[in-house]
């Protein structure tokens, strides 16, 4: 096998990653002579790692935390939702160009559409307003959502997001104003970075006793919370990032290999490595 028959992850850290479990049984079910490979990456090693995407020494890349942003901005060409999005979490060189693609963006929508969200109906409860829940804004907004409420611990953070996106759909609020606006939401997608820390909730959950009985609770974390097993036991439908990673890696597969990505495959074989991994 060549050097170049390869596709990585970059970010820091990155051994955490279920993409190899189900990104290589994806491409061994294609027949397709590729390793996907973790590439632990630390700010300073960045460019050397985009030169070697440049120069075709390995035919793309996956971006993770927290390199996204960084990423972006060195990319010659992204598609219109990374821009909008201002970050890229995938990477294809072309002819010596590199062009950056927002595959979370796509795996979120997808895996809202195999529960027949109406978009167009929608208003949703984004909390968080890092660089994940600028991605699902977007998303959401692409999609024809009808009002999103960004909800952050640091106001300041969710009006800086609702100003750069500069479309009316999008209002700030701080958490603690959650209960308050959730009695009209379809959605709440919980984008803060607590899900993978203890049992703190980014909200309080009383929130979710006052949503329509149809609503959806959302956690972009790929396992099991605290929030998501407060949303249930209100008796909200959840959704874990599982199906949102599985979709974006299947976007990302076939912008890399120009072929259908095998979603079932990579959908057991996600599965399983989880289960493996007892989350
Ligand atoms: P950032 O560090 O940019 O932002 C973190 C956010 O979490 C901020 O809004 C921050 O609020 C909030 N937060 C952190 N700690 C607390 C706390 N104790 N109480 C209340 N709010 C808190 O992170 P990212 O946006 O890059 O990532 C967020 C999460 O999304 C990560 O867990 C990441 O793994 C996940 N993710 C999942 C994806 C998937 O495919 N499933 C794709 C992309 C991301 P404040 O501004 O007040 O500090």
């Amino acid at each position: 096998m060549s050097d170049s028959r390869r596709i990585g992850l970059i970010g820091d850290p990155v051994e955490h990653s279920l993409s190899p479990f189900f990104q290589q049984p994806a491409l061994d079910s294609l027949g397709l002579d590729i390793r996907y490979e973790l590439w632990p990456t630390p700010l300073a090693a960045l460019p050397g790692r985009l030169d070697d995407l440049r120069a075709g020494r390995a035919l793309g890349a996956n971006v993770t935390v927290p390199h996204k942003e960084a990423v972006f901005a060195a990319m010659d060409d992204v598609s219109d939702l990374a821009l909008r999005a201002g970050a890229v979490n995938t990477i294809v060189p072309r002819n010596g160009r590199l062009f950056g693609d927002n595959t979370d963006i796509h795996g979120f929508v997808v895996s809202l559409r195999e529960r027949e969200v109406r978009f167009e109906e929608l208003d949703a409860i984004v909390l968080g307003a890092g660089g994940a829940a600028r991605g699902i804004v977007v998303a959401l907004l692409n999609a024809g959502v009808r009002r999103i409420h960004v909800l952050n611990r640091t106001i300041a953070r969710a009006e800086h997001l609702a100003a750069a996106l500069g479309d009316d759909r999008v209002r700030s609020a701080t958490s603690n104003q959650a209960q308050a606006l959730a009695s009209d939401a379809g959605l709440i997608v919980n984008a803060t970075s607590i899900g993978w820390q203890g049992h703190d909730l980014p909200l309080d959950p009383a929130a979710f006793c006052v949503m329509p009985p149809a609503a959806i609770a959302y956690d972009l974390t790929y396992r099991e919370t605290p929030y998501l097993r407060a949303a249930r036991a209100a008796g909200l439908a959840t959704i874990d990032g599982l199906p949102m990673l599985v979709h974006q890696g299947a976007r990302s597969f076939e912008l890399w290999t120009g072929q259908p990505a095998p979603i079932d495959i990579m959908w057991s074989a996600a599965l399983a490595a989880r289960a493996a991994r007892g989350d």
